[in-house]
């Protein structure tokens, strides 16, 4: 079977150069939804609050060329840096300009450009109370997302049939309110901290935006989705139909969630293409890297049109 996808040829990246990151470290994060980005790196690497700021190891002035840098940063890229001496340069500029080296939910700030793509709502950044996707159409049952997500899922979900997969749509769409009542109820049994690892804050919901789906498998167990023949599926193929897999095990320190497999967010073919190619983890360094700041060769991103068959 032929699908037709828009495929996205980048162009060699002469500013790109990741060397180490901060995806390799691992720890247990389940309760540590309201601890800054800092004491989580500081406790993998053993050195935690009690280690004073002192002047950096790196002379942040140095790295002006990279193309995401800014000047306005550079004393919190020295004070991250010195606290989080394993973490590279490259790294460093990036995660501070995300607001990283703040605890989550500190100074975040109102979403102003809604209609964007792709659209960053995250522990920093929240959209307007009042705040209704324009587009909205059902798509499954009574579930409801913005018109351009309900198709890609439509083409992604008859192309896994296709291939004997079911994929179904869990929760689509959440209204504000109904996403404040959704936290609450989670407070009756887990503390606010453990709450914060699974469930987002009225207005921080990727939910709210009507881009995000929860999916399930023919079992209808979300839960158990990334264990499943379509949770897998999913995790290989949404790249091709412009959504991505938002929060992973690799990912979970910098978006404060726990993996879960089950949750994709249309970002658009350019965007999960991109992140597909560079082998981007998560939003927050993509639009940092590719929507905030775009590098030199950016215009030698070239789309085009090419076929690719799915057996
Ligand atoms: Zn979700």
């Amino acid at each position: 079977m032929l699908k037709r996808i828009k495929m996205v040829i980048v162009g060699t990246m002469a500013t790109a150069m990741l060397c180490t990151n901060v995806y390799g470290y691992s720890n247990d994060f389940s309760h540590r939804s309201n601890v800054s980005f800092i004491e989580i790196i500081g406790n993998i690497l053993g050195i935690g609050q009690t280690v004073e700021t002192k002047d950096a190891d790196h002379d942040f002035s140095m790295y002006d060329d990279i193309y995401y840098y800014e000047p306005e940063n550079l004393s919190r890229y020295t004070k991250f840096s010195s606290k989080n001496p394993d973490i590279a340069p490259e790294d460093v500029i990036w995660l501070v300009n995300a607001n990283l080296d703040r605890d989550f939910y500190t100074k975040s700030e109102k979403i102003k450009d809604t209609e964007t793509m792709p659209l960053l709502v995250n522990k920093y950044n929240y959209l307007p109370s009042n705040y209704v996707p324009e587009n909205l159409v059902y798509i499954e049952d009574d579930k409801q997302a913005t018109a351009e997500t309900a198709e890609a899922f439509k083409e992604m979900k008859e192309n896994a049939e296709a291939e004997g997969i079911e994929i179904n749509v869990v929760s689509a769409y959440r209204s504000i309110d109904y996403q404040k009542d959704l936290y609450k109820s989670y407070l009756k049994t887990d503390s606010k901290k453990v709450v914060d690892t699974y469930s987002a804050r009225a207005g921080y919901s990727e939910h709210h935006t009507g881009r995000a789906l929860d999916l399930a498998s023919d079992d209808w167990d979300m839960d158990n989705f990334g264990d499943t023949e379509a949770g897998e599926w999913v995790r290989k193929n949404a790249w091709k139909y412009g959504f991505i897999v938002r929060y992973t095990e690799e990912n979970k320190n910098i978006t404060g969630y726990k993996s879960e497999p089950w949750h994709i967010t249309y970002v658009g073919d350019e965007a999960a293409e991109i992140m597909h190619t560079k082998d981007i983890k998560s939003l927050e360094e993509y639009v940092e890297k590719y929507v905030k700041h775009k590098p030199l060769d950016y215009n030698n991103v070239n789309t085009e049109t090419i076929e690719i068959e799915n057996n």
